[in-house]
Order: structure tokens, then sequence, then C-alpha cells
């Protein structure tokens, strides 16, 4: 189910549980601004997602509201997160979806990282 990627925080949100250790995950990078684990559905042989400590919904709320040392902080963990993965040389996609048309289906900002095989087209050719 698609959620705004805009209001209120919900602090029950699935990676809000797991920021506060209620819910396990398999965690592959921590630091100060952003904690990093292995994605529950994989849709790739590598599918990690980077998320921020801090609560913002989505991309948007992420970049109007939060500070350059947590903006400059969590980009810098997905590249490196990247690179530990050992990603760097066959390359990698990043994704955020970001609200309803993108299919945002958990509002905690989260970013995507795809790896282990070639990726094929950057969109789906099923949806027009
Ligand atoms: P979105 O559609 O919001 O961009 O992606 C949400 C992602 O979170 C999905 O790929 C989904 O598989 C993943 N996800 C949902 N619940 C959990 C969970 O409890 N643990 C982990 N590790 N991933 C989850």
């Amino acid at each position: 189910m698609p959620v705004p990627g805009l209001g209120a925080y919900d602090p029950t949100n699935i990676f809000a549980r797991i920021l506060r250790g209620e819910i396990p995950c398999k965690k592959v990078f921590e630091n100060e601004h952003a904690l990093a684990f292995h994605d529950i559905n994989p849709q790739a042989p590598i599918h990690v997602l980077v998320i921020p400590k801090s609560p913002y919904i989505s991309l948007a709320d992420f970049t109007a509201q939060a500070s350059q040392a947590e903006i400059a902080g969590f980009f810098r963990a997905v590249g490196q997160v990247a690179k530990e993965l050992g990603l760097d040389e066959a390359g990698y996609r990043t994704l955020a979806n970001m609200g309803l048309h993108a299919h945002q289906e958990v509002p905690h900002f989260h970013v995507h990282i795809f790896g282990g095989r070639p990726l094929g087209p950057l969109l789906s050719r099923a949806i027009g």
C-alpha cells in the first residue's frame, strides 16, 4: 500500500521500529547518520536499504528538513555501503521511492541499493 511522502511522521513505521531495535534486521553498516540492512524481500542478488537515523518520511521531507551534515553524512554512507558491499567495480543502482506514484511503502526515507547482476532498464516497461 503506497504512502504519501509528506505529512506527519508515523513513529510506528517498520523502519522506526528497526531503528529502536524492536524488530531485527540483517545490518550491514551503521554510523551516526545512517543504518543499512538487507531488504526482507530482495529484488536483486544484493538489495540493501540505507535509512537515516532521524525521522524523515521521504526524500522530499529529508532534503527539505535535514541539516547539511545529515544530508552529507547520509549520502556519503550510501556510497560507502555500496563500496563495502563490493559493488563499485561492476556497478549498482540506487533508488528512492517518494510518495504515491513511486509506490513508496514505508514512510521513513530510504535508499535502495541493488547489485550483483546486470539490472536491466531503468523503469518497468510494463507500466505506461
Ligand atoms: P519502498 O517501496 O517503500 O521504497 O520499499 C520498502 C522496502 O522495505 C521494500 O523493498 C520491502 O521489501 C522492505 N521491507 C518492508 N518491511 C521490511 C522489514 O521488516 N525488514 C526489512 N529488512 N525490509 C522490509
